[in-house]
């Protein structure tokens, strides 16, 4: 089997009034970038590459430096192609746009082989670990205009509303106002969760600061956290100061979880040696593809560290993360796997976006517990509306 045609699509969907703000960008419109790959049996398969930047840089990345290098080469060859293609742009792109155009033609190259060999993608990964899994909400960002940022009765609404969609675990974002307002919003979040929680118990509760703060301050914030029981805090500090996540590791309790701007295996390495996260987040999309993702969990595990996604993007994001983390063991095992204690969630964003919502003719959708299917389909399991990536391609 050989590759004979590789596509990039870049999507857009524009918010509206419906945008929102987390503690570094606003965000007025939902992108991807989609790369579909083309094979001579016929076969297609479908890839993603990119978090939340410009899909255009990702795209020309595919087109002009990827393509030439894959066309003609058997795409169940995946770790050839993946070594091929980062050895070539490693003296200028190691971290960044290059890896996750990379990503995008792995994924893809993950959707064939499943189809190729009728299986899903995590039986090839050596199969699953479970068929559903419990996710969390990704949501508590800054809305409206500046002067309802602190509004905690917006926030509690929001958090009342995912509750009663079924989840059963959040994450809300801090460090875009004072300490003082953003630990107000995470104290009202609380209680919102608490008054739904059944008797005795705690819906698993994360904050993000999205690298917003400074060691000393970050370490302020994470003991207001701890008060709270956050079960992690998530980039406290740039990803530049590793030093600093040390600092800030070694003074809190509370568990330390970043990897969304890491690309590949080597910073993930450097993260887990300087002792810096509790819990990895590689995404699958940025870090290098589902090949570079089961390399990242291998060495987390080795060392320690628990491994949960970071997951943003279109449908095609979401299946390419679930396959991941069906095979992702228990860690450490347990005869009686918990979320969050040792098994792994989905994180399942919650702001507006059509490509999450409507790219799949079978969208990924959450169960009435607050789990998710893993697709079970060959490949990704999933099936593209390619109406809709006319409808949100280049007009
Ligand atoms: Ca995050």
């Amino acid at each position: 089997m050989k590759i004979v045609d590789v596509r990039s699509y870049t999507l857009k969907s524009p918010l509206g009034d419906q945008g929102f703000y987390a503690s570094q960008e606003s965000f007025s419109e939902r992108s991807s970038c989609l790369v579909r790959i083309e094979t001579d049996t016929g076969l297609v398969g479908w890839g993603e590459g990119g978090l939340w930047g410009a899909p255009e840089p990702v795209a020309a990345m595919i087109d002009h430096v990827l393509t030439p290098r894959i066309i003609g080469h058997n795409p169940l060859h995946m770790d050839v192609i993946w070594e091929r293609l980062y050895a070539h742009i490693r003296d200028w792109g190691r971290q960044g746009t290059a890896v996750e155009a990379i990503s995008g033609v792995d994924i893809a190259c993950w959707d064939i082989a499943g189809q190729a060999l009728q299986q899903p993608i995590h039986a090839l990964l050596g199969g699953a670990y479970r068929d559903r899994v419990q996710s969390y909400a990704t949501g508590g960002y800054y809305k409206g205009g500046p002067e309802r940022w602190a509004d905690t009765g917006l926030l509690k609404e929001e958090v009342a509303r995912h509750l009663d969609n079924g989840f059963r675990a959040l994450k809300i974002k801090v460090g875009l106002l004072s300490v003082a307002e953003d630990l107000a919003r995470v104290k009202a979040a609380r209680q919102v969760l608490d008054e739904c929680a059944p008797s005795g118990t705690r819906f698993p509760y994360m904050v993000d600061a999205n690298h917003a703060y400074p060691p000393h301050i970050a370490i302020t914030v994470g003991r207001g956290l701890e008060e709270e029981g956050v079960l992690w805090f998530e980039e406290p500090v740039i990803p530049e100061d590793r030093k600093g996540y040390r600092q800030v590791a070694e003074t809190l309790d509370v568990a330390i979880a970043a990897g969304e701007c890491e690309h590949t295996r080597y910073c993930f390495r450097d993260l887990i040696l300087d002792g810096c996260i509790d819990i990895a987040q590689p995404d699958i999309c940025g870090t290098g593809g589902i090949s570079e993702a089961v390399k990242i969990a291998t060495l987390a595990r080795t060392f320690g560290v628990q491994v949960i996604p970071h997951v943003w993007g279109s449908g095609i994001a979401l299946a390419a993360a679930l396959h991941f983390i069906a095979s992702l063991p228990p860690s450490p095992h347990s005869a009686n796997p918990l979320p969050a204690l040792n098994e792994p969630m989905l994180e399942f964003d919650r702001n507006p976006n059509p490509l999450r919502d409507t790219l799949l003719r079978d969208p990924i959708a959450l169960e009435d517990d607050g789990t998710v299917r893993i697709p079970q389909g060959p490949g990704l399991g999933i099936s593209v509306d390619e109406d809709v990536v006319a409808q949100f391609g280049p007009k």
